[in-house]
């Protein structure tokens, strides 16, 4: 009888669920609760593969009334005892954690100490770890780290030019996200390229963007630092910027801490560039009409996209290949194109049918005759969680 795991990954005001197949990856059930925490009524939306679809209120919105919400679903449509064990995606593990883990109190603690590292996303799987065991009481839980992948990096790469007790006392050091995602691609790597070993350049561009280098089955650099908010140009967020600014801002006009803070999370990047949206596709309507805001937004994250990637082969000594994943990275074949225009110096180049006609889950190497291959490659980082999962609770 094939089994399922149930993949939770918990915001701080949403709940995103799956139920997995981790053989085949066939998702029976899948949805999303909001307005989940907010001291008000919060919704769910649940989703069967056959096409039906339930939406309904939540009273209290809370992610254990979620969960309440999802089982009763399970039992609703004959999945609750198929499901084996529960996996769960964590943004931060800090340096406790290089692989995932089956769920007991001393992880548990040490998720709970690295919400001093992701105050915004920590508390919120904590408390869906918690709502998940009273909900789940006989399966075990599995924690899957988006930094895990790049516990790997060297000294070299991690460290910031900051005092060294920072690191030593407080553990402020660059960390790197979008692990899972980089550690599917990674799996997928060799067949698609035809090497043992392979060396590549990955880029996760979604609302959230980075880049890392990745050899073979670890990243040795990666784009993200700290928080996710270094790097390349986000959404929302700024991506690298000179630190000085916070003192500028704060000291010169008068902003608070938190008033910079927002700005560089909430109203920067795609967003703040263009003054349109966080969404890459209403940018690049605007940009093939010629509208002068989209066209800066553009050259702006491709630009820098290019220079980052350039940057990542450094840890690498080259790269054998271009990876774009990602919303943007496996749709967008305006990014691509003005993006790996900048790195024909590396010796990459792409073919143009092939771009345009990649997208929407269409993979493929889109580099032009005689380039080294750039690969457009569609995670699927629920996937990874499940199969982790599933090894982990065998
Ligand atoms: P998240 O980081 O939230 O998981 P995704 O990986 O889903 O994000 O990526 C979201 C981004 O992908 C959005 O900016 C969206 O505009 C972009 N995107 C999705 N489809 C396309 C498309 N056809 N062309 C350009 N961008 C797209």
């Amino acid at each position: 009888m094939s089994h399922y795991i149930f993949v939770l990954n918990c915001g701080s005001s949403s709940l995103k669920f799956s139920v997995i197949n981790p053989e085949n990856g066939e998702e029976p059930l899948k949805g999303l609760a909001e307005r989940l925490g907010v001291g008000g009524v919060g919704n769910i939306t649940i989703k069967t593969a056959a096409g039906g679809k339930t939406e309904q209120q939540l009273d209290p919105g809370t992610h254990q009334e979620a969960l309440h919400v999802i089982v009763a679903a399970l039992k609703k449509e004959g999945l609750m005892d198929k499901i084996k064990a529960v996996g769960h995606r964590i943004v931060h593990g800090g340096e406790y954690f290089a692989e995932s883990v089956l769920v007991d109190d001393d992880v548990r603690n040490k998720i709970v100490d690295c919400i001093r590292l992701a105050p915004l996303h920590n508390p919120a799987h904590v408390t869906g770890i918690d709502a998940a065991r009273e909900a789940f009481p006989n399966l075990k839980q599995v924690v899957v780290f988006d930094t895990a992948f790049h516990q790997h990096m060297p000294q070299r790469a991690f460290l910031y030019a900051l005092p060294y007790k920072l690191y030593t006392d407080n553990k402020i050091r660059r960390y790197g996200f979008h692990g899972t995602s980089y550690r599917y691609i990674a799996s997928q790597l060799p067949e698609k390229l035809g090497i043992a070993k392979p060396k590549a350049v990955v880029a996760h561009l979604g609302n959230g963007a980075s880049v890392a280098a990745v050899d073979f089955d670890h990243s040795v650099d990666t784009t993200m630092g700290l928080t996710p908010l270094e790097g390349v140009v986000h959404g929302t967020r700024s991506g690298d910027v000179d630190p000085a600014i916070f003192g500028i801002l704060t000291g010169q006009m008068g902003m608070s801490p938190k008033e910079v803070d927002d700005m560089l999370w909430k109203q920067s990047g795609l967003l703040g560039l263009s003054g349109m949206s966080n969404d890459c596709r209403t940018v690049e309507e605007a940009y093939a009409k010629g509208d002068a805001a989209a066209i800066r937004t553009m050259e702006v994250y491709c630009y820098r996209l290019a220079k980052h990637i350039a940057a990542q082969m450094v840890g690498l000594g080259g790269a054998d290949a271009i990876v774009f994943t990602g919303g943007i990275g496996e749709n967008s074949s305006l990014v691509r194109e003005k993006t790996i225009a900048l790195l024909e110096y590396l010796g990459f180049k792409l073919d143009s049918a092939k771009n345009h006609e990649t997208f929407r889950g269409k993979e493929g190497n889109i580099a032009a005759a005689g380039s080294k291959p750039v690969w457009v490659i569609a995670t699927n980082e629920e996937l990874m969680i499940a199969r982790d999962t599933d090894a982990l609770s065998a």
